[in-house]
C-alpha cells in the first residue's frame, strides 16, 4: 500500500511537468456533461483554459426540460428547456467558452423514469460521435463513476463517452479526464451528499486565480431557473471560504503492459 502511494505521487508530478510543458500548445478542450447547469462544476477550469487561448467547448446532453423547481414555477416542457437554453448560454458567454454544444436528449434519460433509455443512449452516441468528428477535441473533460451529484444521467454521460472513445479507438489521440471531487470539497457543499474519491486517486490538480473564480460564480448565477437567490448565495459563499482554489481530475490511462495471457 505504501509503495503505491509513492507511484502515485511520482506520476502527478510526472503529470505536472508535462502540463508545464504543453503550456504553449493550442488544446481543443471539450467538458461533456448531461444538464444545463452541470458546467458550474468545472466552470473555472474551462475560464482558465479559454482565457489562455486554447479552445474549449461544453456539450450538454439533455435539454433540461423536466428541471422544474418551486421556485421557478415552470412546468416540464419545452418552454423550460428553452429558458435553460438561454441560462447555458450565458454560461458559456461568461465562461469566454464557445457558444454550448446541445444534443437534445430528455433528462431522466438515466434511470429515473422520463424518456426512453433503449433509445436515447443510441441517440447520444450518434449525436456524440457526431460532435467528436466536428470538434476533433485533444482532451475530453466528463464525469467520473460518482456523477458529481450521484445524478443517474451524470453517471450515464460519463460511461458513454467514456465507452465510446474505448470503442472507437479513440484514446490515443483524445486525453480523457474524469472530474471528481475529494472528500473535503464534497463536505463543503453542505447537505448536498456529492460524491467523492480518494485523494491520491486524483492524478490532476488544476489551480485557477482569482478572475477564473469569478467567472465560475457568473455561471451559477446564470441558472436561475434551478437556484433561488439564496440558494446560489449560500453556494457562492462556500466557493469563496474555500481558499484551495483548485479541481481534481484523473487520467483515464490504460496500462502499457502486453496483455496477459492467464
Ligand atoms: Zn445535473
Amino acid at each position: 500500500m505504501h509503495r503505491f502511494s509513492s507511484l502515485l505521487i511520482l506520476v502527478v508530478f510526472f503529470l505536472g511537468s508535462c502540463a508545464e510543458q504543453k503550456v504553449d500548445e493550442k488544446e481543443t478542450i471539450l467538458a461533456i456533461f448531461a444538464h444545463p447547469d452541470d458546467e458550474t462544476t468545472i466552470a473555472p477550469v474551462l475560464a482558465k483554459y479559454a482565457t489562455a487561448g486554447h479552445d474549449v467547448y461544453l456539450v450538454i446532453s439533455t435539454d433540461g426540460q423536466f428541471g422544474v423547481t418551486n421556485h421557478f414555477g415552470m412546468p416540464a416542457g419545452d418552454t423550460l428547456a428553452a429558458v435553460r437554453d438561454g441560462e447555458l448560454a450565458c454560461s458559456c458567454a461568461a465562461m469566454g467558452i464557445h457558444p454550448p454544444i446541445r444534443l437534445g436528449l430528455q433528462d431522466g434519460m438515466g434511470l429515473n423514469g422520463h424518456g426512453n433509455f433503449y433509445e436515447q443512449v443510441p441517440q447520444f452516441e450518434k449525436a456524440f460521435k457526431a460532435v467528436l468528428q466536428q470538434i476533433k477535441p485533444t482532451k475530453i473533460i466528463t464525469y467520473g463513476p460518482d456523477g458529481d451529484t450521484g445524478h443517474p444521467d451524470h453517471r450515464l454521460v460519463g460511461l458513454l463517452t467514456t465507452e465510446l472513445l474505448l470503442k472507437e479507438k479513440l484514446l490515443p489521440e483524445i486525453d480523457l479526464y474524469h472530474f471528481g471531487w475529494t472528500k473535503r470539497q464534497a463536505d463543503k457543499y453542505v447537505g448536498w451528499n456529492l460524491g467523492y474519491a480518494a485523494d491520491e486517486y486524483f492524478d490532476t490538480a488544476i489551480s485557477f486565480g482569482k478572475a477564473e473564480e469569478e467567472k465560475g460564480l457568473e455561471t451559477i448565477r446564470c441558472h436561475k431557473s434551478q437556484y433561488t437567490q439564496s440558494e446560489m448565495d449560500e453556494w457562492i459563499q462556500w466557493e469563496l471560504d474555500d481558499p484551495e482554489n483548485v479541481l481534481y481530475f484523473r487520467k483515464f490511462v490504460l496500462s502499457e503492459k502486453q496483455r496477459s495471457v492467464l
